[in-house]
């Protein structure tokens, strides 16, 4: 019952199972974290989405990564949901948060005005000091809430609609841009997402990698489109891993991709030599591409 919110969420199931209830590996694991938190263990990796018909950066996704002493770079999927599991899932984003607003300011403060998404988990929706944290984060760093994004699940909204609705307000209140993640692997009410302060919409991974193979997973993401642009939202399809998805997106009017064929999350060290470097993705008829030759 515990992991029941993300019983939508693929991939991440079998691995929760076995570490379900309060499992001497699960323990074990959660110790290891909180001590990784202290020892700034966590980095951040960025991936960037881009605006489909001009090629320019619109920003870039913050994905956690835990930088093990022995076991290496330990994938999110694989301590994200434990945490998620206890109380701890709070400082981790918070830890996240902090991260990536100090990360975005110093980019800004470069002259790249990079805006970072931080994805929020469900606990944190609730939790009713997360807006004036966020608040004080922003303020704290000199951050204007603009360049903060948060994402979260249809589920992430749907476990407490209301009280996730306040929550979303009042963030949205200060100025802070808000997805809806993984969209289609949910189960959101029409009139939810209709009330709901959101401005972009972001396909799951798995409608777009098979959108070319499977006709259900392409009439998905065409309807996904859609129903984001009835709504006002920009729409961003990840997981884009060929050109062949990319130029069937431009053609049915996605806004924003992201995925492996633009660039993997990197460190953010590597993010900025890449797109300080990087040519401009292959865009039909002539568009120049800001910094491009
Ligand atoms: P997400 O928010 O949907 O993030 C996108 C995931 O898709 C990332 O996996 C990214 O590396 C992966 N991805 C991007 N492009 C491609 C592609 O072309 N092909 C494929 N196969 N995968 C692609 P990652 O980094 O392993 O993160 C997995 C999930 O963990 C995230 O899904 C998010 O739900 C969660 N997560 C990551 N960082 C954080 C965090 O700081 N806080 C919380 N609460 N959750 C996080
Ligand atoms: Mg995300
Ligand atoms: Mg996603
Ligand atoms: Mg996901």
């Amino acid at each position: 019952a515990m992991y029941e919110a993300k019983a939508d969420r693929r991939g991440v199931l079998v691995y929760e199972r076995s570490l379900d209830g309060h499992s001497p590996s699960r323990l074990a694991l959660l110790g290891e974290l909180r001590q990784a938190l202290q020892d700034d263990q966590l980095v951040l990796y960025y991936q960037p989405k881009v605006d489909v018909t001009l090629g320019r950066v619109t920003g870039a996704e913050a994905l956690v990564r835990w930088q093990h002493p022995e076991r290496g770079l330990v994938p999110p999927g694989d301590f994200i949901p434990v945490a998620e599991g206890s109380g701890l899932i709070l400082p981790l984003t918070m830890y996240t948060l902090e991260a990536a607003v100090a990360q975005a300011k110093a980019w800004l403060d470069a002259g790249q005005a990079i805006q970072v998404a931080v994805n929020l988990s469900p606990r944190c929706l609730v939790e009713p000091t997360i807006p004036d944290q966020v608040r004080q984060l922003l303020h704290r760093h000199g951050l204007p809430a603009r360049l903060l994004r948060l994402e979260l699940t249809e589920s992430t909204v749907m476990a407490d609609p209301e009280r996730a609705l306040g929550a979303l307000m009042e963030l949205r209140n200060l100025g802070v841009a808000i997805s809806i993640d993984d969209f289609g692997t949910g189960y959101s009410s029409m009139s939810y997402l209709k009330r709901l302060p959101v401005d972009e919409l972001k396909i799951d991974r798995s409608f777009v990698m098979d959108m070319l193979a499977e006709g259900h997973d392409a009439v998905l993401v065409r309807s996904s489109i859609d129903l984001g642009h009835n709504l006002g939202l920009a729409v961003v399809a990840e997981g884009v891993e060929d050109e062949e998805t990319l130029t069937a997106l431009r053609a049915l009017g996605c806004d924003v991709v992201q995925g492996y064929h633009l660039a993997r999350p990197m460190p953010a060290s590597a993010f900025t030599d890449w797109v300080v470097s990087r040519v401009p993705i292959a865009v039909a008829g002539s568009v120049t591409v800001e910094g491009a030759p």
